[in-house]
């Protein structure tokens, strides 16, 4: 008798559950709340000797796939000279842990087998992520949301991105940085565009890491706008701007850990480009997204 009562009891938990259990995974503002609340007190526990914040700054793009460039500097290679600055200087900090997914020429080689060994279930995870994110479209749960223009990545680079975050879902990762450099769409080679300034990309709101990772870019770009001017290319005016189609955001729901995107001024500014300059504004930027992340850690 106990037995039977107990397999009704599972039964009806099971039918009670599961007909919900898809729809966890629209973004809940209420849970989105509670994410940064809880980064919060594990960060203070943090800083008392219990697990730290694991922070992964990722330098955009790589050696095989270098982003933009101009005058012969190469995007890969900027992000990577100031991700080392934001990653001395983060490591400094107490309660938290840093780590990059890449060198300067190649990713480490944790990443580099996990690329090979992980093949195809890095597709099966795209492929899946894919699918509940159509169904969320479909039933209107989320809304589809034009962001602002990036160039479409070839199949390769998005492999690799979606393995990325896999990897970084896995290795439970709190928050990813993503250091980059921007341009003007369709720029004459080697001439400078009209568009100039910083920007910082969240994910959009209706994505599962999204709330709180517009919370964290809040922090960050307060505190950058302290020092550079905002990108006057209209539709990043805002400061803050919300992507729902960023690989490295968390698109189609990939992303556990908060994700933020920042472009750190247009490649061809000669305050970034011209080489007696770039050590300082390095230095600052740096200086600067740091105090944004404590500031988001610490609740200030
Ligand atoms: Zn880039």
């Amino acid at each position: 008798m106990k037995n039977s009562l107990a397999l009704l009891l599972i039964f009806i938990v099971i039918i009670c559950v599961f007909p919900i259990a898809r729809y966890v995974h629209a973004a809940d503002p209420t849970a989105a709340a509670n994410a940064t609340q809880q980064l919060r007190a594990a960060y203070q526990a943090a800083t008392k000797g219990s697990k730290k914040i694991k922070i992964l700054i990722v330098p955009g793009h790589d050696a095989d796939h270098w982003g933009t460039e101009y005058r012969g500097a190469l995007e890969a290679d900027l992000n990577f000279e100031l991700a080392q600055k934001i990653y001395a200087s983060l490591k400094r900090q107490k309660g938290v842990t840093v780590k990059m997914p890449r060198e300067k020429s190649q990713y480490i080689s944790e990443l580099r087998k996990y690329f090979v060994n992980q093949q195809t279930s890095i597709s099966q995870f795209r492929r899946e992520h894919l699918q509940s994110m159509n169904v969320l479209l479909e039933e209107q749960i989320i809304k589809p949301v034009e962001g602002v223009y990036h160039n479409n990545v070839i199949e390769e680079v998005a492999n690799r991105l979606y393995g990325i975050n896999k990897w970084a879902n896995e290795n439970e990762f709190d928050i990813i940085l993503n250091i980059h450099f921007n341009d003007t769409p369709e720029r004459k080679r080697n001439r400078v565009g009209p568009y100039k300034g910083i920007a910082v990309y969240v994910p959009d709101k209706q994505l599962n890491n999204g709330p709180s990772s517009i919370e964290l870019g809040g922090y960050i770009y307060k505190q950058l706008a302290k020092k550079f001017a905002t990108s006057n290319m209209p539709k990043e005016s805002a400061g803050v701007i919300e992507d729902q189609k960023l690989i490295a955001l968390g698109a189609n729901n990939t992303l556990n850990p908060l994700s933020v995107l920042i472009e750190y001024g247009y490649i061809y500014e000669p305050k970034i480009i011209k080489q007696k300059n770039r050590g300082a504004y390095e230095d600052k930027a740096a200086k600067q997204t740091v105090a944004g992340i404590m500031d988001y850690l610490k609740g200030l």
